[in-house]
């Protein structure tokens, strides 16, 4: 998942003065590392993380045609021989979730494109699901009045939202990073933006406490992890990477828990995947440069952030890769935004 400032970054440049500016002044086209999150239809998408299945499939067909697209560990040995084309792509997914498994993968496999999908340590078969989804389901689906009173990050924040009138639809096409349009969309970004850095037992507490005023809406089966034995039958075209293992900003963490994370989910990750695993990224694009030396020394041979730029081949640091977040775009619209894309 992405940060809420990378979001809010991005959403002032997806619109069509980005294209007349970047397109006038960065044509050609420049080596990328695409970040996908889900294949899916989501009811509500606050962070953009779907892409649609249909759109996936002309994205794929697209990127087959346009460019060349390289199995991650093949991209970075040509970035290091200096030998990384152009028009190189490769496709990576971040957290693990259930339809990588049930959409995405039959997809790749379809069009023969490898693919990269770092998973979340801890949540792989976990049947809560990750806990920004959750409170997504509990503040913009659930449909009932809802009222709260917590402290959160030593701040109190309490809210007495009434019931979604029955002619009002939940807002598929609203974004965290947009303004919000409705009382529940505001609260939902306000808790967020306190529950991603508070400690994983303070964020227990308040999503507990948060159950407790609604009654829950169930998950969708794909928006949850994927379990162990659905990792372990991705397919051949599937490389498998780390994503540590809570999902933790990881310089929120003391040095003696950042490595216990990063280091785990390497051993872990490696198990599912039969051999030890290259590339790790870091949850919600967090580092510093001594998380990246701590990444180095587990043993990863590179690592992906999420700032959102292609890759230059003459000034790159391989424990902080860019990427590009695929948005869901047709396939024609995609290329179009990698061409216009700088570095
Ligand atoms: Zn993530």
């Amino acid at each position: 998942m992405m940060s809420s400032l990378l979001r809010r970054v991005l959403g002032r440049f997806e619109g069509p003065l980005r294209y007349r500016l970047s397109g006038a002044a960065f044509g050609g086209q420049k080596p990328a590392i695409l970040m996908y999150h889900r294949v899916a239809k989501p009811a509500v998408d606050p962070w953009g993380l779907a892409v649609a299945p249909e759109r996936f499939r002309e994205q794929l067909s697209a990127l087959t045609k346009a460019r060349k697209i390289l199995a991650m560990d093949d991209f970075v040995a040509a970035l290091t021989k200096g030998v990384l084309p152009s028009n190189a792509v490769t496709i990576t997914f971040d957290d693990g979730y259930r339809d990588n498994f049930t959409s995405a993968a039959p997809l790749l496999a379809e069009a023969a494109v490898p693919a990269t999908i770092f998973l979340t340590g801890d949540m792989i078969g976990r049947r809560d699901g990750f806990w920004w989804d959750e409170l997504a389901r509990m503040i913009l689906l659930e449909r009932g009045p809802i009222r709260y009173a917590l402290i959160l990050a030593k701040k109190h924040v309490q809210n007495r939202i009434p019931a979604m009138p029955v002619t009002e639809l939940p807002d598929q096409k609203w974004r965290a990073w947009e303004i919000p349009r409705t009382e529940r969309q505001a609260a939902y970004r306000e808790l967020w933006e306190l529950l991603e850095r508070v400690p994983p037992s303070e964020r227990q507490k308040a999503m507990a406490d948060l159950r407790r005023t609604a009654p829950p809406v169930p998950a969708d089966a794909d928006e949850l992890p994927m379990s162990a034995a659905e990792v372990t039958c991705l397919g051949p075209g599937i490389t498998i990477g780390a994503h540590a293992m809570t999902h933790q900003p990881l310089t929120s963490l003391p040095p003696a828990e950042r490595q216990v994370e990063i280091a785990e989910s390497k051993v872990l990750c490696s198990r599912w995947a039969g051999r030890a695993v290259t590339g790790f990224a870091y949850p919600h694009g967090d580092c510093d440069p001594e998380t990246r030396s701590m990444v180095r020394e587990v043993g990863f041979a590179w690592a992906c952030s999420t700032r959102a730029a292609t890759v230059d081949s003459k000034n790159y640091d391989l424990f902080n890769l860019p990427r590009l977040s695929a948005p869901d775009v047709t396939g024609k619209v995609l290329l179009r935004t990698l061409n216009r894309a700088s570095t």
